[in-house]
């Protein structure tokens, strides 16, 4: 079979050209091709070559008048760019494994050894390149027909496959849920018996393909596999913890792993963003922790939100994760994912409206495709009703941003203006003050601008500063120590009430 009209990239002549001349045979290979006869546009293309796939790489660069060539000498592989796509050369490599090491003994080989070391068939299929036979598929393994029959199959005894690099197991979930490929029953249960394996693989390794996995068009289908297989169980307990249903004087709760799953389903629909998927993931995953059964109201799952944005960070360390703005992101989206229901169950005030968008900031839109892809009752009027609520919220999102522009809060008054106001140094009643103000914004009790929070800070400052200099006094006198003295403060100022003074209202 040949496929010279489906290689349209200048490079592929250019290399077979090279390679002509050098008297060495070129392929193109692995996933380019498998994306190519499966018409996924591919920008990663792998040349194998039957010699030293640096010194071709150099030539073929030369004779098109690529880029700089980056070289990578303990691996043996070069790299250069051309026309959009990266193009990776290396020599053909014949690999095997001891029993004992999970390096493999790495030796020169022709293009059937290199085929041969390949994970799945449908990852060995090459293509000549050099002009005698340009575009011919080499197929050893039948990886063409696998791809008609959307399989994945690996091209020698899956157990011996899958014990050599456990991480091909996991890669056989991945392209099953990318591609929509059916992994072949051997294969499966292959992946079942060696499971434990994927024990010795790093979480680098393990987070890249579970990433892919995530950004595939229906992540669920590659979490089902990966628990049934119990991959899942080696790196992920906390969610496998999710999965089943307790029941108790005949109450019980709905599977917490499937309902997940239809959730972080169904936010790829509406959205491309990989935290934004990891939020959906982990939003429910200190249910089993927080899970109680009360003889009056059945389960609860009080407080899984904020015990469940305290995971995150030990999750994603474990998984080796980001633990930047990424991590963060996904922490505020756990914490904040109840908080849209909640404001449809009460009259939506103003205020609510306006602290949760203080609180979720610029990621208030990502926030509310979580909360609606939390509604998955089977029950088509119920979930009827939540979505018109969330309209209702979203209509009062835009309607309090466009008014109090809260979505990227600035106090309007900062540290030092209280401090030169109150003609006072650094002290604890300055970011009291600060708060008071913030909060009464968010309240609704005054304008967010700084002519309100100056009336305020001059109403209320005063009075704040002399309880504070009053229990300083008695910190002085030995009265009381200066934890108590902050503690006092503290509870004083959560009875203060905040005087609308004139004109402060919005
Ligand atoms: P994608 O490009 O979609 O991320 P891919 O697997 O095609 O997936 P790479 O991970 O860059 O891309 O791998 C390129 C090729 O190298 C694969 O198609 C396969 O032939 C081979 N390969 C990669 N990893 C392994 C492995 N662990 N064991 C055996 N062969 C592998």
């Amino acid at each position: 079979m040949n496929f010279s009209e489906e290689l349209k990239h200048p490079v592929f002549r250019a290399i077979g050209s090279v390679a002509d001349k050098k008297g060495v045979e070129a392929y193109a290979i692995g996933g380019f091709v498998r994306d190519l006869l499966l018409a996924r546009p591919s920008k990663d293309i792998d040349i194998v070559v039957e010699g030293s796939g640096i010194a071709l790489a150099r030539d073929v660069a030369q004779s098109l008048h690529a880029g700089k060539v980056t070289v990578f000498k303990r691996f043996g592989t070069a790299m250069f760019r051309h026309g959009g796509c990266e193009i990776e050369c290396v020599g053909a490599r014949k690999e095997s494994y001891q029993r004992d090491s999970r390096k493999p003994i790495v030796e020169d080989g022709t293009i059937e050894d290199d085929q041969l070391r390949r994970d799945f068939t449908i990852n060995a299929l090459a293509i000549r390149l050099n002009s005698d036979g340009f575009g011919e598929l080499i197929d050893p393994f039948g990886g063409l027909k696998d791809l008609e029959q959307k399989l994945i199959r690996t091209p020698l005894d899956p157990d011996v496959t899958f014990s050599d690099d456990p991480l091909r197991m996991l890669r056989a979930i991945r392209f099953a849920s990318q591609l929509g490929f059916k992994i072949e029953d051997e294969a499966l249960e292959a992946i079942r018996r060696n499971s434990r394996r994927l024990e010795i693989i790093s979480s680098e390794r393990i987070h890249v393909e579970l990433n892919k996995i995530l950004l595939s068009r229906k992540p669920s289908v590659g979490f089902k596999l990966m628990f049934k297989t119990e991959l899942l169980h080696v790196f992920f307990p906390e969610m496998v913890a999710l999965h089943g249903v307790e029941r108790r004087n005949g109450i019980g709760h709905k599977d917490n792993f499937y309902h997940t799953l239809e959730v972080v389903d169904n936010v790829a629909v509406g959205s491309d963003n990989l935290w934004l998927r990891w939020a959906a993931l982990l939003h429910d995953i200190a249910k089993p922790p927080t899970k109680r059964f009360h003889p009056d109201h059945g389960w609860t799952f009080h407080g899984h939100e904020d015990r469940g944005a305290r995971m995150v960070p030990k999750i994603f360390k474990r998984l080796k994760l980001p633990l930047d703005h990424q991590m963060k992101y996904v922490q505020k989206l756990v914490l904040l994912h109840l908080r849209p229901i909640a404001l449809t169950k009460e009259e939506v005030t103003d205020s609510a409206v306006r602290r949760l968008l203080f609180e979720a900031g610029d990621d208030v839109d990502d926030l509310m495709l979580l909360a609606r892809a939390d509604i998955t009752s089977k029950n088509e009027a119920k979930v009827e009703r939540y979505l018109r609520n969330y309209d209702v919220v979203v209509r009062k999102l835009v309607e309090v941003e466009e008014k109090d522009r809260v979505r990227n809060f600035e106090p309007p008054i900062s540290g030092e203006q209280i401090m030169k106001a109150l003609d006072i140094p650094p002290c604890r009643p300055i970011g009291a003050i600060k708060n008071l103000i913030k909060d009464a914004i968010l309240d609704g009790l005054i304008a967010n601008e700084p002519e309100a929070a100056n009336r305020l800070l001059m109403h209320h400052g005063p009075q704040i500063l002399s309880q504070w200099n009053s229990l300083q006094d008695q910190v002085s006198a030995g009265k009381m120590n200066e934890v108590e003295a902050r503690e006092s403060f503290d509870a004083w100022l959560e009875g203060v009430e905040v005087l609308p003074t004139p004109s402060s209202r919005p």
